[in-house]
């Protein structure tokens, strides 16, 4: 690592200073192989490596194990009051108003699931082809039309806009940074737009909501869904917090226990907040971890948080750029300037498969990056990148010399061939 850290620039080792102190040491999993080499795990997008206050909660909380909302003993009650302050705490982290629902869910997938059970009936749901195929599946089940993205933001919002006119859009479903790209799209004219013809917007956050702060008050947003395993949490535990008519009318996403208001062989009368949606013991010690990650997350230096990412997505793309037969890929590349963006960059290089592109930089170089089609065919099939490409994403814990030891592997790889 020495090595490749003394081929930087001095600006570019002071801008990713001060960040690294902040959260260098805060990862629960030591990135290191042996105590020796770094490994580097380019694949936050994907997950993030819990963080070491969260999991350090976790190891708190384990003497009061126990089920919520049933039982009148000590641990019950810790539980319980674990569990519904954890709704409060993501409330607050996402900026939500004070009678926004938040139910607990298993993940992003499960939120939108659970979101499309509650659609207004002859609602249709409007969504982008560049959607992770968790913001694009679950609609199927209910009235739906798509766009195709334009190379634009502006015209892609006259795209939106002439759905939105001609149909009778409920919904529109958009992410908030693309797992494919990291580009972030404009939610807040989104969902004015959205709003100016009677619809609501849900976002799609389980990228943009670990590198960005939200206000879905400030910007009007009515849904947003999100999962703790990308928010510095362990797996198992995500989030839909917005607006409760719908969800207060809506199907009961599980069917049992907990659910109900009161049952008889006949009928059923469901019960209104979030119990209506969270049948069945739910994942207490999921929502703690996840809330505990999101009050970590929501004090960090916002400047520098951002900086140390754009710094990291900056020079790999500039690295990368400068290899004859690699292209960087982007969505909306009809900008005069690139968007803002989280810190992920997507990428091919000509005339090798990324499957083997990756699997040569983890053996080769040490490096993690994920490749193939991102859980979003549609937009790979229509950027011409069919048989896929390959990602590297960063997060808290990652440095500089990871992103240049990627871009190192990748010039040997052009340079000396497999
Ligand atoms: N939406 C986006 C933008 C994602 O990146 C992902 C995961 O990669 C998901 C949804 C699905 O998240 P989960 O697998 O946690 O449900």
């Amino acid at each position: 690592t020495t090595v490749i850290d003394s081929a930087l620039s001095p600006e570019l080792l002071a801008a990713e200073q001060p960040f690294q102190e902040v959260t260098g040491a805060e990862l629960a999993a030591p990135l290191l192989d042996g105590g020796a080499i770094r490994y580097a795990n380019l694949d936050y997008a994907a997950s993030a490596p819990a963080l070491a206050s969260v999991t350090a909660y976790l190891e708190q909380l384990l003497p009061y194990y126990a089920s919520v909302h049933r039982g009148a003993g000590y641990a019950s009650q810790v539980s319980t009051s674990v569990y519904e302050h954890s709704r409060n705490v993501l409330r607050s982290f996402v900026g939500g108003r004070t009678d926004d629902l938040v139910i607990f869910t298993r993940n992003t997938t499960d939120s939108l699931n659970l979101l499309a059970g509650c659609i207004p009936a002859g609602g249709e749901v409007l969504y982008l082809d560049i959607e992770h195929h968790a913001n694009l599946l679950p609609w199927q089940a209910v009235p739906h039309r798509s766009v195709v993205a334009r190379p634009s933001i502006a015209a892609t919002l006259e795209a939106i806009e002439a759905e939105l006119a001609g149909g009778q859009v409920a919904l529109v479903a958009i992410t908030g940074a693309s797992n494919v790209t990291g580009e972030i799209f404009p939610i807040a004219e989104t969902a004015r737009l959205a709003h100016r013809y009677g619809a609501r917007v849900v976002v799609d956050a389980a990228q943009l909501a670990p590198h960005r702060r939200l206000d879905i008050a400030r910007d009007n947003i009515d849904y947003v869904v999100l999962s703790g395993h990308k928010l510095y949490a362990p797996f198992g535990a995500g989030a839909i917090i917005g607006r409760a008519d719908w969800l207060d009318s809506g199907t009961p996403h599980l069917a049992g226990g907990g659910a109900v208001k009161q049952v008889r062989l006949d009928g059923v009368v469901w019960t209104t907040g979030p119990a209506r949606h969270e049948a069945g013991s739910p994942n207490v010690l999921g929502a703690a971890t996840l809330a505990r990650a999101a009050e970590h997350i929501a004090q960090l230096d916002e400047e520098a948080w951002q900086q140390h990412e754009s710094v990291l997505r900056g020079y790999l793309i500039e690295r990368l750029e400068a290899v004859d037969s690699v292209t960087v890929h982007r969505i909306f590349s009809g900008e005069a300037t690139p968007l803002d963006a989280i810190g992920v960059v997507n990428f091919s290089v000509a005339g090798y498969d990324a499957g083997l592109v990756a699997a040569y930089l983890s053996a080769e170089h040490g490096v993690g990056v994920r490749d193939g089609k991102f859980c979003a065919h549609p937009l790979l099939n229509r950027l011409g990148l069919p048989s896929g490409a390959l990602r590297a994403s960063f997060g808290l814990g990652s440095r500089l010399e990871d992103a240049a030891r990627l871009a190192d592997g990748v010039a040997a790889l052009v340079r000396d061939g497999l």
